[in-house]
């Protein structure tokens, strides 16, 4: 293969912008992917792209959000690049008959520019249906959907697309990227290698190097290891912020042919100096190996930061104390929704547990008490303390009080009729957020903050987030970064881009 200007690799949400993009740019475009199919995480994920129309606002809030970790001119390619979404998503969506909407939603925190936000939804698709499309599967139908709309976009522009290639390494003659190894074979770039592999949610050894606590399950994917990562460390990229990443705490499967952690169900996120809406019950608490509550088990947006708090390590007894920690539900809690929320994209998983309901989830992971004191007991919690546990907790619930770890007033409910259901939880993580340093042109820079020649990269792979995340903003971050990196790449392959 000898007539390609720009080789991307991955095949996710920013994988494909990046190649439509390129494509459009006027670029021979070649696309691999490692799996059998397309989507890595993408195809799993809510399908909420973040969008504005006020570019000032939009930067305002991600230089709050991102508290000096990530450059600001980085953000304001992002926060510019959010502005142009609703047309860029409406164009892609209207090519293929589907219909987007547009929904005001401000973001989690309430830094300034909070209230300036949207979320860029795909409703529609025709003749689509994702369990037949993507049987290997499990997520939110509008991810799919949203996915859709990408991989129809690349199909009809006869972008070339192989599956079952996994980029190994860079070429990288006289200082320039110019093409990789996939399966052992040479493939040459005339322009630009666009890295959009995902990040390492799969890899438990980077996560041990980068991270503190252990075991961290992935939450949907087993192929995203960080191959990425290592190559563009290879030719000397420097890093951030990779102790960050997307996620919250969940239930590890007692089957261990199940190999991802099980989020639980997600509750309407709420901004703090408001409450959480009044209709939200969530029963459970958690305690740690000692049998203590320690967590604000409903923080803001628990699905990114609930993984937090079972951070540390008890140096006089040598373990983690909060790992793993203990759910806690009683019977009214267990019968009010199923708490069990699996994702997935893998075959072996899908071939095996598709036919599971979230309810046959909580069957197999919760085991069920008649006592608080058989509960302690089955697992090697101190009787006396779970009893003063959770009694502090219904005395709470009642005086719908302040509680010392912040968890809001609305979802409390006691724990008081038996039987009483516990599992064990782990942090679980939905995405990374650290990676290869890039600049506002997506360009991979070296550990001196100086461009690799002929090397971008798009998407989670190099995620801006670096302190605090705003949900739909890596989906958000694929499609601006990966339309700067496909344009990019392609203007190297004529000369126009440094
Ligand atoms: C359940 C779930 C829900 C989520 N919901 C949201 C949401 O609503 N909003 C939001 O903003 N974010 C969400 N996220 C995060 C978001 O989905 C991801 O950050 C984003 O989709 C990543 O896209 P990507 O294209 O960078 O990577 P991916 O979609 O993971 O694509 C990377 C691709 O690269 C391939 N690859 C890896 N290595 C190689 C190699 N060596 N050679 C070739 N190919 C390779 C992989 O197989 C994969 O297909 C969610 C995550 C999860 C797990």
């Amino acid at each position: 293969m000898s007539g390609c200007d720009v080789i991307i690799v991955g095949f996710g949400y920013a994988g494909g912008i990046a190649a439509i993009a390129a494509h459009d740019a006027g670029a021979h475009v070649l696309l691999l992917e490692k799996q059998p199919d397309p989507g890595g995480i993408s195809v799993c994920s809510a399908g909420g792209v973040r969008c504005n129309d006020r570019p000032d606002d939009a930067l305002a809030y991600l230089v709050a959000t991102n508290a000096g970790t990530t450059p600001e001119p980085v953000l304001r390619a992002l926060a510019e690049g959010m502005c142009e979404l609703p047309g860029f998503v409406g164009d892609l969506a209207e090519a293929i008959g589907a219909k987007v909407s547009l929904r005001p939603a401000p973001g989690n925190y309430p830094f300034p520019g909070y209230d300036s936000f949207a979320f860029i939804n795909v409703d529609t698709v025709p003749d689509f249906d994702p369990r037949t499309t993507f049987p290997t599967v499990r997520g939110a139908e509008a991810g799919a959907r949203l996915f859709q709309v990408v991989l129809e976009n690349v199909r009809r522009r006869g972008i070339e697309v192989r599956f079952g290639m996994a980029a190994e390494r860079l070429l990288v003659e006289r200082g320039r990227v110019a093409g990789v190894v996939a399966n052992g074979v040479e493939l040459r770039a005339r322009g630009g290698v666009v890295l959009a592999t995902g990040g390492f949610e799969g890899d438990a050894a980077l996560q041990r190097q980068f991270w503190s606590m252990t075991p961290v399950l992935s939450a949907a994917v087993r192929s995203n290891t960080g191959d990425g990562l290592r190559m563009a460390q290879k030719a000397g990229a420097g890093l951030w912020h990779m102790w960050h990443y997307h996620g919250s705490y969940g239930f590890r499967h007692p089957d261990s042919g199940y190999p991802f952690g099980v989020r639980l169900k997600r509750l309407p996120d709420w901004v703090p100096g408001t409450a959480p809406r009044d209709d939200v019950t969530m029963s459970w608490i958690l305690v740690d190996r000692a049998g203590h509550r320690f967590m604000n088990e409903y923080e803001p947006y628990v699905q990114d930061t609930g993984h937090r708090p079972l951070d540390g390590f008890d140096f006089a007894r040598l373990a983690h104390p909060r790992i793993p920690a203990v759910l806690i539900i009683d019977t009214d809690g267990y019968t009010h929704y199923p708490l069990s929320a699996p994702t997935w994209h893998d075959a072996g998983t899908a071939a095996r547990f598709s036919e599971m309901t979230p309810h046959d989830f909580d069957a197999a992971i919760l085991r069920h008490f008649g006592t608080l004191a058989t509960l302690a007991a089955a697992f090697d919690l101190d009787a006396a303390v779970l009893a003063a546990t959770v009694a502090d907790w219904n005395a709470l619930v009642a005086a719908n009080g302040p509680d010392r770890f912040g968890r809001p007033i609305p979802g409390r409910r006691p724990i008081a009729r038996p039987p009483f259901y516990a599992a064990p939880v782990v942090p679980i993580v939905s995405n990374t957020q650290g990676g290869p340093v890039h600049d506002a042109d997506q360009r991979v820079l070296d550990a001196f903050g100086v461009p690799i020649p002929g090397l971008y990269e798009a998407g989670e792979i190099g995620s801006v987030f670096g302190h605090i995340y705003m949900s739909g903003g890596n989906l958000a971050e694929c499609f601006v970064g990966g339309r700067i990196a496909g344009r990019n790449a392609a203007a190297f392959a004529s000369g126009e881009q440094r």
